[in-house]
């Protein structure tokens, strides 16, 4: 069987840490934000204390060796876990993502971030909560910039339908949230994305960017249970690019992870709505050469999704996408994010 030894050993610009996780393997020195990160307390359950020690990241997010093919977004031509018996594969969707947030919730902590940051070169993490309508973990997010003012910029995150919205927007901005992130989906708004427009205008209004967790993996049409299907479609780009139609010109909305799969559906946003971009935690070298291509460097954001992804994996696809061109380079890992944040 494969080794992770042998796989990168073809791989430019990653390495393993001493864990035997991927880290940067880059001499010259970068400049780099990350987009797209979270902490173990700003995630949909229960709080842990980011001061907590220890407990190394698992990775359940990184396809297994044996399938990775780092050359398409998502990293693996392995079909989605979804098998003819909705019921048992609907568990095993569960089951996997509850693995991930905990995961993400063991080992998302201040040390194993700031190592994380070292190995990468890495300046900010952009961290991004993510509320529910239960729980808002905005001020969460908050708490950690005021821990660590050079190492982070919070977004925040409100539910649309959290009756104080709009003022929860003006108060999030006013103590030094730099955006609005949210990860929902049509089912949960049942197809009434009439909150989601005013969340979005009380963003646009305040000068606030949003940044939505958009896209799916790839899914066998043919195969499967219709309800897991759903579920994974639940976030595709057409559903959000199409809520654009509602908004002024200049509203700055990101598509988070690009669409993953769907990138080139998002490129095709990115030219209609000139104030949106994609932020591209998840794509492979060839996607974000052809989002290059396609939409410029311009509106193109390096992130990482860490603690679910290591940070070394997108960031090595964007310096290889990006070898011919360092002005690329340069305004994707942080240029562009310096003008989205004001810095
Ligand atoms: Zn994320």
């Amino acid at each position: 069987m494969f080794t992770k030894k042998e796989l990168i050993q073809y791989e430019k610009y990653l390495k393993l840490n001493e864990l035997g996780d991927f880290v940067l393997d880059y001499d010259d020195k970068l400049e780099i934000i990350d987009f797209h990160t979270h902490m173990c307390n700003i995630l949909p359950l229960k709080p842990i204390d980011p001061n907590t020690k220890g407990n190394n990241l698992k990775y359940p997010t990184v396809p297994s060796i044996e399938n990775i093919d780092f050359s398409i977004p998502y990293w693996t031509r392995e079909d989605a876990p979804i098998s003819r018996n909705g019921f048992l594969s609907l568990i095993k969707y569960l089951l996997n993502a509850y693995s991930i947030v905990q995961d993400m919730m063991k080992g998302g902590n201040y040390s194993n971030c700031f190592r994380s940051q070292e190995e990468n070169q890495i300046g900010i993490n952009v961290v991004l909560p993510l509320s529910t309508k239960k729980r808002d973990c905005s001020q969460e997010a908050l708490r950690i910039v005021k821990d660590y003012p050079d190492r982070f910029i919070a977004f925040c995150s409100v539910h649309p339908d959290d009756l104080e919205a709009k003022a929860k927007i003006v108060k999030y901005k006013a103590l030094g949230a730099k955006g609005l992130k949210l990860k929902i989906s049509d089912i949960e708004l049942k197809n009434d994305f009439r909150s989601l427009i005013n969340l979005f205008k009380a963003c646009h209004e305040a000068e606030l960017p949003i940044l939505l967790h958009t896209g799916t993996i790839a899914v066998n049409q043919n195969s499967g249970s219709r309800l897991c299907k759903k579920l994974l479609m639940s976030t595709r780009v057409e559903i959000f690019g199409h809520l654009l139609e509602y908004m002024p010109r200049d509203f700055v909305f990101i598509f988070g992870h690009s669409g993953v799969s769907e990138y080139k559906l998002v490129a095709e946003y990115l030219k209609k709505f000139p104030a949106s971009y994609a932020e591209l935690s998840s794509q492979s070298q060839d996607s974000i050469k052809y989002l290059i291509d396609e939409v410029g460097y311009e509106r193109l954001l390096f992130g990482s999704d860490w603690p679910a992804l290591p940070q070394a994996i997108t960031l090595s696809r964007v310096l290889i996408a990006t070898e011919e061109n360092k002005e690329a380079r340069d305004y994707i890992l942080n240029k562009n994010a310096k003008r989205l944040l004001n810095l």
